[in-house]
């Protein structure tokens, strides 16, 4: 069977985008849950400054407290010099570099021009890979910005170009406001691989807000990526639009993959039930889909048990 492999970015990228704070335990016993569940790579927690992001401000000590297990990469998002040398010091060995296509998004963002930003991250990848660490780098609002709508995919494609060669072994390209179709991925996957870049090398980081991550993730699938970053229920919202969806959910993604015959290495039964512990220790009802129908069947069963 052909595998695809599934990045859970829940710990980091659904947690930093909900309201509530979990407790440094309870993301610990969340993320040793998913590593249970056959997950294998587990973006954990970000070393951006406490302050922009306190729903992870204890990165250090997740870290220190994570279960090492043959085969299970652990992820840190770091932002610059400064995060780095914090994942450095808590001994991460696979870092997350991020930065955004448009110029406007990275300005408000990071508050740096996206040429400063690559300068930066040029460094940052470098000495990441002296000290023996994975890197990955996402690049977000390729499929539309906030502030400046389309983008050019041809921005994409010159900056993953660049990121790449500044050696990332991996770019994630970020639906980050959920406004890609999957025509669009078409496009960009069809240019990247025109420049040269294999799509061994592409990860997809599709968000739900309107409706499309399943779509746009098969339009990407069929195109030959074999790599996607999801959480689990759908965790985390939009930062852009209060109450809407954000990550397309794993377990929709895993459902569907396993459906069509695709081998991901993770049990969809478990993996569900961490969706919903995740729920019970957030206080709010997550929206992934196969995790709603998962939820129906639990209590329809422990109706029928009692
Ligand atoms: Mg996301």
């Amino acid at each position: 069977m052909e595998r695809v492999s599934v990045y859970e970015v829940g710990p980091r990228d659904g947690l930093q985008n909900e309201a509530t704070t979990l407790s440094t335990e309870t993301k610990l016993s969340f993320i040793e849950r998913l590593v249970d569940a056959g997950v294998r790579d587990i973006e954990v927690s970000s070393f951006v400054r406490p302050r922009w992001i306190p729903q992870l401000a204890d990165a250090d000590h997740v870290v220190a407290g994570l279960p090492a297990y043959e085969g299970v990469t652990y992820w840190g998002l770091v932002p610059n010099k400064r995060g780095l040398d914090r994942a450095v010091s808590v001994e991460m060995e696979a870092i997350a570099t991020f930065m955004s296509t448009s110029e406007t998004h990275n300005l408000k963002n990071v508050n740096r021009s996206t040429r400063e930003s690559l300068l930066g991250l040029r460094e940052v990848i470098a000495d990441a890979l002296e000290q023996g660490m994975r890197v990955r780098s996402y690049l977000s609002t390729v499929f539309g910005c906030p502030y400046e709508g389309k983008v050019d995919p041809r921005r994409t494609v010159d900056l993953a170009g660049e990121l790449l060669a500044a050696g990332a072994e991996r770019i994630s390209l970020g639906d980050t406001t959920g406004m890609g179709n999957p025509r669009q991925v078409q496009t960009i996957l069809r240019m990247l691989q025109d420049d040269g870049i294999s799509l061994d090398k592409i990860t997809l980081h599709m968000h739900d807000t309107r409706g499309t991550a399943l779509a746009n993730i098969l339009a990407g699938l069929e195109a030959g990526v074999r790599q996607f970053d999801t959480s689990v229920a759908g965790l985390g919202g939009c930062p852009y639009a209060p109450g809407a969806s954000g990550n397309a959910a794993s377990e929709d993604l895993i459902y569907m993959l396993h459906e069509m015959g695709y081998e991901t290495g993770i049990d969809l039964d478990r993996l569900a039930d961490v969706g919903l512990f995740v729920e019970d220790a957030l206080g709010r009802e997550l929206p992934g889909r196969y995790h709603l129908a998962h939820r129906a069947q639990c209590s329809a069963a422990k109706v029928l048990e009692a």
